[in-house]
């Protein structure tokens, strides 16, 4: 029997109505259920709360019955792993049997249900992670994870070894809960388990890997959990080639904390690209390409990722002293979101180098990139006011003639730095129409 240790401040998620109902359905015909992992975690340390994950000694049909019997939606999202999700109005509700495991190859778990709390707990990956609280609010701590959370002490259930030969993905979750939670010096058997056992991270499947990698990018420092990961011999095996810690730290400062310009946040795919970039376009867009398709990135961030390495049209080079006419135009070819990327991947690259004042005299590098930065809203470019019908309308026949007017009117527009409107455009049209009708 595990004893309280202590009790939750008064939260929003435990006191409505939503999480009464359904910890009163799973606890009607005696079964027990708790809160359990980050939402207690996080509670405790009086950060907001996402997800609320519930245990629950009853096993998953009884939980799918008690919830249906209740009138609370149930989906059984892992029916054999023990979980199902109740979707309540105000969030969605994960609920997990009691597990032990029962075999592990490093990758996937047979686990059995039990009702043993301390058996759940121990299979748990680290202290901070194993906490649990009822609907009152008191904790329960089976593996002295509070005092590991008060220490801001991360380390693993049980032996470090053992629990990562269990499931090798727990090195990578080791480092990112450490980046969110811990302070140096990390745990000294927990970083030798890493190392010694880094070989199994082989066996991972890409989209776990990239799933941690991604929040380990986006913790609150990500250039000192990649320095730890590399001193370790981590991201050799997962990313072999060479880092810029120090160009990730600036990059994920300004995100972060150094500057505040709508549009700009943290990005995993924005650091991974500033951790990745050698400077050579070429060589760059091949290590996108090995991690993009290895880690199963998306299309979206695959695109993402090749737009920030690969070289840019029409020899466009984002400096700090680009004149803003030049800006102007290389957003527009680029597009907004591209240019931003482009521009906080370089406004990092030359403070890593220049340090914090640039070689500009005083403040003004600084002032500079964030000009470069704002340019979406402070000189958007408005629509490009001509579009295909009026080419047809001048009696020229569908086909590729069209599009090539098109884009030598814009390419116009642009060069001429999008200062003129409709008319003036079409009123150069028929010329266009005319030179572009002599190349085809
Ligand atoms: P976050 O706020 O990042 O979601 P979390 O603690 O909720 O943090 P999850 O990845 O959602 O983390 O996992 C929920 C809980 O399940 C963890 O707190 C931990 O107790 C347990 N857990 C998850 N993955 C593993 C694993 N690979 N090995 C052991 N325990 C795990
Ligand atoms: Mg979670």
């Amino acid at each position: 029997m595990v004893e309280t240790v202590g009790q939750l401040s008064p939260q929003d998620w435990l006191i409505h109505a939503d999480t009464h109902a359904v910890i009163a359905a799973l606890t009607a015909e005696g079964a027990v259920a708790r809160f359990a992992g980050g939402c207690v975690r996080d509670a405790v340390l009086g950060l907001p709360v996402h997800d609320v994950d519930i245990a629950v000694t009853c096993p998953p049909e009884d939980t799918l019955r008690l919830l249906a019997v209740a009138g609370i939606k149930a989906i059984p999202t892992g029916f054999d792993h023990g979980t199902v999700t109740a979707v309540t109005s105000s969030r969605p509700f994960e609920i997990t049997t009691l597990r032990h495991d029962v075999e592990t190859d490093g990758r996937h778990a047979v686990v059995a249900f039990t009702d043993d709390w301390s058996a759940d707990a121990a299979r748990r990956d680290l202290t901070i992670n194993a906490l649990y609280a009822d609907l009152d609010g008191a904790i329960y701590d089976p593996c002295d994870g509070l005092a590991d959370l008060g220490a801001r002490r991360v380390r693993f259930v049980g032996d470090a070894e053992r629990r990562i030969t269990e499931d090798a993905l727990r090195i990578l979750r080791f480092f990112r809960f450490y980046g969110r939670y811990g302070v140096p010096p990390a745990d000294v058997a927990a970083l030798a388990a890493c190392r010694k056992l880094a070989p199994l991270l082989d066996s991972l499947s890409g989209e776990r890997v990239w799933s941690e990698m991604r929040r380990i990018l986006e913790g609150p420092s990500p250039s000192e959990v990649i320095l730890l990961m590399r001193g370790e011999g981590v991201t050799d095996r997962l990313m072999p080639m060479a880092l810029s810690p120090g160009r990730l730290r600036v990059l994920a400062w300004l995100e972060s904390r150094g500057i505040v310009v709508p549009g700009v946040g943290v990005s995993a795919v924005r650091r991974l690209a500033a951790v990745i970039a050698s400077g050579d376009p070429l060589a760059d867009t091949k290590r996108a390409e090995i991690l993009a398709s290895s880690w199963h990135l998306s299309k979206a961030e695959r695109g993402r990722l090749l737009g920030m390495l690969s070289t840019l049209p029409e020899g466009l080079e984002v400096t700090v002293d680009m004149p803003k006419p030049v800006a102007r135009r290389g957003m527009y070819r680029i597009g907004v979101d591209r240019w931003r990327d482009r521009v906080l991947l370089a406004w990092a690259e030359y403070r890593h180098c220049h340090g914090a004042g640039g070689c500009l005299p005083g403040a003004r590098g600084s002032a500079a990139w964030e000009a470069l930065l704002r340019l979406p809203e402070t000189d958007a470019v408005p629509d490009f006011p001509v579009s295909g019908r009026d080419v047809l309308a001048l009696g020229i026949a569908p086909g590729p003639g069209v599009g090539m007017a098109l884009s030598r009117l814009e390419a116009i527009w642009a060069d001429e730095d999008f200062i003129h409107d409709r008319p003036a455009l079409l009123a150069r049209l028929p010329d266009i129409v005319n030179e572009t009708e002599g190349c085809g």
